[in-house]
């Protein structure tokens, strides 16, 4: 490929984009560039699943003290330290960045470290007015929060979240999504008093509808108060804290404002429009099957495409598009049956329809146990876990798995490969359970809980 500067030049240093990178350089033999210009690890690294995950950890721990305590250990009163915290996030991120950029220095990848747009079809300008052409060009920028317009007073996202010196003591989180939910349940656990707003009826839209009831009751046992069909009528920035008056009038006082309402492609300002290239309402990049563009040497993965916002399926899309582009092995990312978790207490699992999808496209059986499970039983304490096998009447392929539990992130990992794999219910059934475990339940349901659509015989 002489007459460009690289094989492929990468916009963007997220899962996405490194993993094209690494593979087309590392695996295939392409002269590859990749420009980046914050840090190293896009959004899932630096300010998003890494540092949300150890948020996560670090809230649950309350909850494990007082357990500690019902199980009969004595411990004594706990606190927590956010500066020693951050510090340690600080270094995991710090070295988690290195370990991005030494992978793909050692794949051969040559880094630019400045914001990257199109010239044309095959010519990159860096900000450092630098420009460099390839025979192909990634882009992987991701995407950002998106903020609700007008807003009268400054409020915080996800991004700055990790970035806070303390911690307030009290916090509105306005939204009803997987970060939202995530980062309310986090913050209380770590002590801040938190409100959450959400405009609609119930929070995790799209989920499953047993699933979020479960899960809203549990955010409300943590100590959060949770209201639905409310959002947020103005803002008004008091010196250290931020005035809400609610869309039913009455106002609070909050250390910090969280807006968690939804994130759009990083599409802007590359230079896309001017060659041609189609944006979505959301300003998406259209991309077909093969995550190539109209430009047929533009390709673009991950959030950027708005297609599934997830970190696997930006790495999968980025690997795909590298093994068919320089590897001549063509094949697709597979967008279908991408199981997913909500890192809440307890967490939220699910893979596949939910009983409203299901039910709506034909007759389905509905397998179904909520339970209180023996950890925290034997303790005294309340909670329940929620399984749901949503079964194909006629062919009893299982469509859908849905968990609320406790480690529900691992278990759906599991469940999501025999659904992948087309398993029947009768699969699940003669699969011997694991004793004592919560996941058994998903081998041991006799009974139909509910039938959608299915005409009762004789
Ligand atoms: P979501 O799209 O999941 O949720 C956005 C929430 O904000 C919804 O409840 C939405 O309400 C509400 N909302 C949107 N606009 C407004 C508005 N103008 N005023 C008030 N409320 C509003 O986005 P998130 O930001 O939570 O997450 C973005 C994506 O990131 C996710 O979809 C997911 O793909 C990914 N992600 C995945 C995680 C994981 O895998 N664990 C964790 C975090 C993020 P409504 O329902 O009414 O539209």
């Amino acid at each position: 490929m002489a007459g460009f500067d690289y094989d492929l030049f990468v916009i963007g240093g997220g899962s996405g984009g490194v993993r094209a990178a690494r593979i087309a350089a590392g695996e295939h033999g392409a002269r590859v560039g990749l420009a980046e210009e914050s840090r190293m690890g896009g959004t899932c690294v630096i300010r998003g699943c890494v540092p949300k995950k150890l948020m996560v950890f670090a809230s649950a721990v309350p909850d494990a003290l007082v357990l500690g305590r019902d199980y009969g250990w004595t411990i004594p009163a706990a606190r927590f330290d956010w500066p020693t915290f951050r510090a340690r996030l600080d270094s995991e991120l710090a070295r988690l960045e290195a370990a991005y950029r030494g992978g793909l220095e050692s794949a051969g990848v040559t880094i630019h470290d400045a914001r990257a747009t199109l010239a044309d079809p095959h010519t990159v300008r860096l900000a450092t007015g630098e420009t460099f052409t390839a025979k192909h060009v990634l882009i992987a920028t991701g995407g950002r929060p998106s903020l609700p317009a007008g807003l009268g007073a400054p409020v915080l996202t996800s991004n700055e979240i990790f970035l806070l010196d303390r911690l307030p003591e009290t916090a509105l989180v306005v939204g009803g999504g997987f970060i939202a939910c995530e980062f309310a349940q986090i913050l209380a656990g770590l002590g801040v008093r938190v409100t959450q707003f959400y405009r609609g009826e119930q929070i995790l839209r799209g989920f499953d509808d047993d699933a979020r009831a479960i899960v809203a009751d549990a955010i409300r046992k943590s100590g959060i108060e949770l209201l639905t069909g409310t959002d947020v009528a103005a803002l008004v920035q008091e010196g250290a804290s931020t005035r809400v008056t609610r869309t039913d009038g009455q106002e609070a006082r909050f250390d910090a404002v969280i807006y968690a309402t939804g994130r759009i492609p990083n599409s802007g300002g590359l230079g896309l429009e001017a060659l041609g290239i189609a944006l979505g309402p959301r300003g998406e990049v259209l991309v077909d099957g093969w995550s190539q563009t109209a430009v047929p040497s533009i390709f673009a993965v991950g959030d950027v495409t708005d297609r599934i916002n997830l970190t696997p399926v930006a790495i999968r899309e980025g690997h795909a598009f590298a093994d068919t582009v320089f590897g001549a092995r063509p094949h697709r990312a597979d967008h279908d049956l991408v199981a997913s978790a909500v890192f809440t207490r307890p967490e939220l699992g699910a893979v596949g329809l939910t009983e409203a999808e299901a039910s709506a496209r034909g007759p389905v059986e509905i397998y179904q146990t909520a339970f209180r499970p023996m950890k925290t039983a034997f303790a005294g304490h309340p909670d329940r876990v929620m399984m749901k096998l949503v079964v194909d009447a006629g062919s009893r392929v299982v469509l859908g798995c849905h968990i609320v539990a406790p480690e529900a992130g691992e278990m759906i990992q599991l469940a999501a490969i025999a659904v992948k794999m087309g398993a029947t219910k009768e699969d699940f059934d003669r699969t011997c359970a694991v004793h004592p475990t919560m996941a058994e339940e998903l081998v041991t349901m006799r009974k139909v809980t509910r039938a959608h659509g299915v005409v009762a015989k004789g």
